[in-house]
């Protein structure tokens, strides 16, 4: 990234940048000097109005100024230098821990200081510790600046005033030199926003009067401005991507009707109408030269597998290959049984690929891959890793997108062309998401939706219980054992720590065992051996353990329709999507089913409103929708989740509905001016190259 940037735009050109600072830059993301004024500021201070000490109250962060009265260093368990200051309405004192023999000096009586720091109630009044401070040259009149203070995001040692330096550098160098506006002012003035220059010199030095409010909802028009720049950035650059992918050759697919009419009426059930709706679209994208690039979203339940297997049979019965991709081995397993009960019959034996696989067994299934003896391939991630090559492959199914992200898709699709281009591909995801954001995560797909689930499927019913009523629910667990039922226990997750997840789970299965005798209960967690947990899992699934005590692991995917009661420990610490995804491996069955989120109380706001979002309602997407509204930095339906690279500006769930005007700008840019609407990827995208060419 560096590399690419023109001498002029060096960092160290900068006043005071060496090579150890722009090392220290490069950890916020700045590698040229343009890249300082998309460093946007976290927050402002107000040090354009001085308070008076008179005026001062406890909480109050702001600017004060006053004339020293007298300072000592007093022994109050540790040495602190105390500063008496005052102007003529009032009187604060300074407080330092940390100061050196020449600051101690600095404060004679007499000397003028400006202070900005937190009045607090101290001891005798109100202080301030440790406030940032000027002593004040004689002559010198206000200290007030004339811009709000911006507050960078800080990166270890590179302090607050040198950031603001360095954009103040930046920014003057932009007045000589401002970056292309490369919105067409038609665009800018049917929304009502500023030019990029007057929006980057607003943000860094916001006036006086600004409304901060709105500064730090992230919904001012100028941070606007840079955030639908970067929308459009990231749209544009799937978009190029998709044009790029669907203009390759794909095998048309177009035999094999009597095939699907006879796997379709052989089915134990008939398909929805939404299934039905979404094969349709399914087989009219096989049927074309190009490759498909369509993502079925689908409520958990709602029978995504099938309508897959039906696109892979398609592409067997036209000679392809078909392989189907889960991001868990557990996941890849269960479409393995699946895929094997429906193809079998037809003489079509899917072959197994896994990371954990035996060598022998390896080397198997990749001649069967290479020799195109393996019509039908099922696995994990491993498919897309080297040494695996298809000898013909036509058709790719992704299960669980969220897990995987653009570049993801993007190797699969490198590693399937051959002869006959690229192979077709499918993604599913059970995350349903608001259109809007959609638009911006999936801009390089067609979008299908199974808005329908199969008939006699009853809602689960859903409660939410303090854990100090944690007996009556193993009470109640037993119960249902004892009726015959099977349930779930799933526990805490723990951000980040498969160990701690796992001690958690064997504490709860230790307990549920003792609790319960006469239930069979068995353990399920991620650090688990692969035999051990599939053993575990197929135990639960044939009903020989009633109790199935298991880490997030069984988040998604998991098919046993005979349990249809689930106890969630901790849900409070979940987000909304991932609740509403444990919750659909219970109601799969005839049975009523019930979800007991069992948490910690005292419960804050908003972990009060999410859980009853799911009290109220099992309907996917308005739980996603929820889940965008209530939720609160860094949770769940991050990029992270998404497979979205990171965003600078942008917030995807705060400006989701920007998205709209995102997407019409990008089709009459790219129709009106493509050469500015390449700039525009190249500005916030080039350096990352993260959707491959641009
Ligand atoms: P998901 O969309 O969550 O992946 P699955 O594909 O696992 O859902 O399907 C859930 C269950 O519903 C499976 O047991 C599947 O066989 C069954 N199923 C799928 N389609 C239908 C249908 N049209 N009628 C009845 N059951 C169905
Ligand atoms: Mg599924």
């Amino acid at each position: 990234m560096p590399d690419n940037a023109q001498p002029s735009t060096k960092l160290t050109n900068l006043t005071g940048v060496g090579p150890a600072l722009a090392k220290k830059l490069a950890r916020l993301g700045i590698y040229r000097i343009e890249d300082l004024l998309f460093l946007l500021p976290l927050r402002y201070e107000d040090r354009t109005q001085l308070v008076q000490l008179g005026a001062l109250l406890a909480g109050q962060r702001c600017l004060v100024t006053g004339e020293v009265l007298l300072s000592e260093t007093t022994f109050r368990g540790r040495r602190n230098l105390l500063v008496r200051i005052s102007d003529n309405s009032g009187q604060l004192t300074l407080r330092f821990f940390h100061f050196s023999r020449s600051q101690q000096a600095q404060f004679q009586p007499g000397v003028k200081v400006s202070c900005f720091g937190e009045a607090r109630k101290g001891p005798a009044g109100l202080e301030m510790i440790h406030p940032e401070y000027r002593i004040l040259r004689s002559k010198q009149g206000t200290a007030v600046d004339d811009s709000l203070t911006a507050i960078y995001p800080s990166t270890e040692g590179v302090q607050q005033g040198r950031l603001r330096n360095l954009t103040e550098q930046a920014l003057r160098r932009m007045q000589q030199s401002p970056p292309a506006e490369l919105l067409p002012l038609s665009i800018l003035e049917k929304l009502d926003l500023p030019s990029l220059a007057d929006a980057i010199a607003y943000l860094h030095r916001p006036p006086p009067d600004a409304d901060v409010d709105l500064l730090l909802a992230g919904q001012h028009p100028c941070q606007q401005r840079l955030a639908f720049e970067e929308l459009l950035a990231h749209y544009l650059s799937l978009k190029n991507l998709r044009a790029l992918a669907v203009s390759e050759p794909a095998p048309p697919m177009r035999a094999g009707a009597a095939e699907l009419t006879n796997f379709v009426d052989d089915l134990p059930f008939t398909l929805t109408n939404a299934q039905q709706r979404v094969v349709d679209e399914i087989l009219g994208d096989l049927a074309k030269p190009h490759p498909m690039m369509r993502l079925i979203q689908g409520d958990v339940g709602s029978g995504k597998t099938v309508v897959a297997a039906i696109a892979c049979l398609k592409a067997i019965a036209n000679g392809a290959q078909a392989a189907i991709m889960a991001p868990t081995e557990l996941l890849a397993e269960q479409h393995f049984r699946s895929f094997s009960d429906w193809f079998r019959p037809l003489g079509i034996e899917p072959a197994w690929l896994s990371g954990s696989q035996r060598t022998v067994a390896r080397r198997t299934a990749l001649e069967a891959i290479a020799s195109g003896t393996a019509q039908l391939i099922v696995g994990t991630h491993a498919l897309f890793q080297d040494g695996v090559e298809f000898q013909n492959l036509g058709l790719v199914v992704i299960d669980e997108q969220h897990r995987f992200g653009v570049h993801q898709r993007m190797a699969l699709r490198e590693k399937g062309s051959g002869e006959a281009g690229q192979p077709h591909q499918l993604v599913m995801t059970a995350t349903p998401i608001p259109r809007t954001l959609a638009m911006a995560a999936y801009a390089d797909l067609d979008v299908s939706v199974i808005d329908e689930l199969p008939p006699g499927r009853q809602p689960v019913t859903t409660v939410a219980i303090p854990e100090t009523r944690r007996s009556e629910i193993v009470a109640r667990v037993h119960s249902a054992c004892a009726a015959g039922g099977q349930a779930y226990w799933v526990c805490p997750l723990i951000e980040e720590s498969e160990l701690l997840d796992y001690q958690a789970a064997e504490a709860s299965y230790t307990m549920l065992s003792e609790a319960l005798p006469d239930v069979r209960v068995g353990l399920v967690h991620g650090r688990m051996r692969q035999a051990e947990k599939e053993s575990g899992m197929r135990a639960f699934k044939e009903g020989v353990i009633q109790l199935l005590v298991a880490t997030t692991v069984i988040e998604v995917g998991v098919d046993v329709p005979n349990a249809s009661l689930m106890i969630i420990e901790n849900a409070e610490r979940m987000g909304l999507s991932q609740l509403h995804q444990l919750r659909g491996r219970v109601g799969r069955g005839a049975a009523q089913s019930h979800c007991v989120l069992l948490y910690k109380p005292p419960l804050g706001r908003l972990a009060k409103s999410r859980l009853a979002v799911l009290r109220e309602s099992n309907d996917g997407f308005l739980v996603a929708q929820r889940d965008l509204e209530l939720r609160g930095p860094g949770e769940l339906l991050g990029t992270r989740q998404t497979g979205l690279p990171e965003y600078r500006v942008a917030d995807l769930v705060r400006d989701a509905g920007l998205m709209p005007s995102v997407q019409l700008a990008a089709e009459s840019i790219q129709r009106e001016a493509p050469d500015r609407a390449a700039a525009i990827v190249r500005r916030w995208l080039a350096d990352a190259n993260r959707y491959g060419k641009v």
